[in-house]
């Protein structure tokens, strides 16, 4: 566990960069902004719309570092690769949403955005994009913002959506450059692009890391290799017991561990890397469990750090725990500038101080701002989900405090009707729930119960996680539309006498 420290490693080697364009100039960039948006990610976007609709000819400049249009991250990890077994991936990234509707991952196609250098004059206003350039300060009192370059632009209202940058390992980072090219961190499509080129020439790829990313993106590169008639191996690697054990109860997780291996991933867990050395083509992973990995690409994918280095500089407060813009209700860090997203630490009336890394909190929290920045003075008091999945047949949906350190309760249907009647269950096991348990993570020996007896019953059921004996999250396993229900339950912060009733309201079987 003390083997690794975290490290932000920004150099070009091991981190997402954007292709090298020509750089552009600051000087076409107007001098003052109505509205101005740092970032050019999902929260950032989604402030935008909620401008807009409240402001129909509201001037808006979003400057992005990336060299891209605002587009969304989730498929990068999913459909995306789905769409790419199928065929080629088009300059818009199309991809098959859950819903059977295709759509881009950019939220709007290039003509919709006007230049940065016409913003000013714009008669009906519109969004201008200003890529390539990084925001280095913000001068709240004086309400001006500062490029890298020294250019200054002032703003009425201004909102920080900076998001997060992946975290590295030193193993890595402090390794010799030979080792480094071969070492890649995943969040952009220039990430998706180099990833898909190395399956693409059969190479074996090592993931680091059993969090979101690890395992949604060790399930989809196994999927894709399917479609090859040759291919390298999908390695999984992580310290921990099981999959997603962070979040999944721990019956859950070894259940999901078994399926994530049934889909061709080549699970390692309870490993840490101890050496990592380079041998010709291929980097030699050594393991604390003794076994050593022959990859050609290491994924790492080992969490996130909130990108908060404006606040130095700008007199900002970021939290010491969790990372992140410390902001009010409202989502203000100071007065006329927001913080929305993967990178603002905000307080949840219900659940206490919190960052939150998900897509529906940096939709939600970026409405907000944006509806604050046109004076709505709201607020943040909606409880967001996120959700995931880890191939074609496992989906879940959370809300809440989800966290596996929590006692859980879990709610499963049996899979199949024939299981039923060989499982001879009891006359009260029959009807709607047929198994609830309760299981903290010391109480090893109930998952070896699970394990034993019910390996086959968790497609599909609700997990309740307690404080206090209160609901604080609801976790939904291949259960879907019913995430409303739950964050009702959530609100009512209240005991339940028996969860197996609660548990009936999500219509586990329907
Ligand atoms: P970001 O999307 O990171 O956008 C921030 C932008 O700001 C970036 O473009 C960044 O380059 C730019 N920027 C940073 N600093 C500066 C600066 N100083 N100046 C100018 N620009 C700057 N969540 C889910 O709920 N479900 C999922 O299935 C899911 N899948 C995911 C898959 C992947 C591969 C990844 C990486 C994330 C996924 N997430 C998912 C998480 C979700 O995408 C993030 O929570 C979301 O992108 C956060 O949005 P944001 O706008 O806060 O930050
Ligand atoms: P989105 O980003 O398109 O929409 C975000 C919000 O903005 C929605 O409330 C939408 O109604 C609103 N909106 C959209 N276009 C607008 C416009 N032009 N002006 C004003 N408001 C507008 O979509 P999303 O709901 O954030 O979903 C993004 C992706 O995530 C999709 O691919 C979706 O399928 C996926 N998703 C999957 C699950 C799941 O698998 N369980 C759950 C949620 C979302
Ligand atoms: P994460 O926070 O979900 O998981 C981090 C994982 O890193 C841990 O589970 C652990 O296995 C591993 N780890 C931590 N410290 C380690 C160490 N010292 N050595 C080895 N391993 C260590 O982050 P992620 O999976 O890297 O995802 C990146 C970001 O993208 C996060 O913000 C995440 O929320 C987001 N994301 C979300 C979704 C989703 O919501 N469905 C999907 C993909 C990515």
């Amino acid at each position: 566990g003390l083997l690794y420290y975290f490290m932000n490693d920004k150099s070009d080697t091991t981190t997402s960069t954007s292709p090298e364009i020509p750089k552009p100039n600051s000087a076409d960039l107007p001098k003052h902004v109505p509205y101005l948006l740092i970032g050019g990610g999902t929260a950032s976007f989604s402030a935008f719309r909620a401008i807009k609709s409240n402001d129909a000819k509201a001037k808006v400049l979003m400057i992005t570092d990336e060299n891209h249009k605002p587009y969304m991250r989730p498929p990068l990890s999913k459909e995306l690769w789905y769409t790419a077994q199928k065929g080629e991936i088009s300059n818009d990234y199309r991809f098959k949403q859950w819903t059977g509707a295709e759509r881009s991952l950019y939220f709007e196609p290039e003509e919709f955005f006007i230049e940065p250098s016409k913003l000013s004059d714009s008669e009906n206003g519109g969004i201008a994009v200003a890529q390539g350039f990084k925001v280095k300060k913000v001068d709240p009192t004086n309400r001006v913002i500062t490029l890298s370059d020294g250019y200054e632009i002032t703003y009425d209202q201004c909102l920080i959506a900076t998001g997060c940058t992946p975290k590295n390992l030193p193993i890595f980072t402090e390794a010799p450059p030979g080792v480094r090219e071969k070492v890649m961190v995943y969040r952009t499509p220039e990430d998706f692009e180099k990833l898909k080129k190395y399956l693409d020439n059969k190479k074996t790829v090592a993931i680091i890391g059993n969090g979101f990313l690890g395992s949604e993106l060790s399930c989809s590169l196994a999927n894709y290799n399917k479609s090859k008639t040759d291919s390298g191996r999908i390695y999984q690697i992580f310290q921990e017991t099981a999959n997603m054990s962070k979040i999944l109860p721990d019956y859950l997780s070894k259940w999901t561990m078994e399926k994530v291996k049934a889909q061709g991933v080549c699970v390692v867990p309870g490993a840490s890397l101890k050496s990592v050395q380079r041998d010709n083509s291929h980097l030699n992973l050594a393991l604390t469990t003794g076994e050593t990995i022959m990859a050609d690409v290491v994924v790492v994918c080992v969490g996130c750090e909130a990108n908060t280095e404006i606040a130095n500089g700008s007199g900002l407060e970021v939290d010491q725990n969790l990372g992140g813009f410390v902001v009010n209700a409202e989502l203000e860090a100071r007065r006329n500038l927001f913080v929305a997203g993967d990178a603002s630490c905000f307080y949840d009336p219900l659940l206490g101080r919190r960052r939150v890394e998900h897509h529906d909190h940096s939709v939600v929290s970026g409405r907000l701002a944006g509806e604050n920045m046109v004076g709505k003075k709201k607020p943040y008091a909606h409880q967001s989900m996120f959700w995931s999945d880890l191939g074609p047949e496992i989906g879940y949906e959370g809300i809440g405090l989800i966290d596996s350190s929590l006692p859980t309760v879990g709610v499963f249907a049996l899979a199949t009707k024939t299981e039923r009647q060989t499982d001879n269950l009891t006359e009260s096991s029959k009807d709607e729930t047929e198994q609830a348990k309760t299981t903290t993570p010391s109480q090893d020996v109930s998952d070896v119960k699970c394990k034993e007896e019910q390996a086959d019953n968790y497609g599909r059921g609700v997990v309740f996680y307690l404080r206090d004996e209160k609901i604080v999250g609801i976790l939904l396993w291949n259960i879907f539309n019913r995430i409303g229900l739950a964050r009702t339950i959530i609100k009512e912060n209240k005991k339940y006498e028996d969860l197996n009733e609660v548990a009936k309201l999500f219509e586990i079987h329907s």
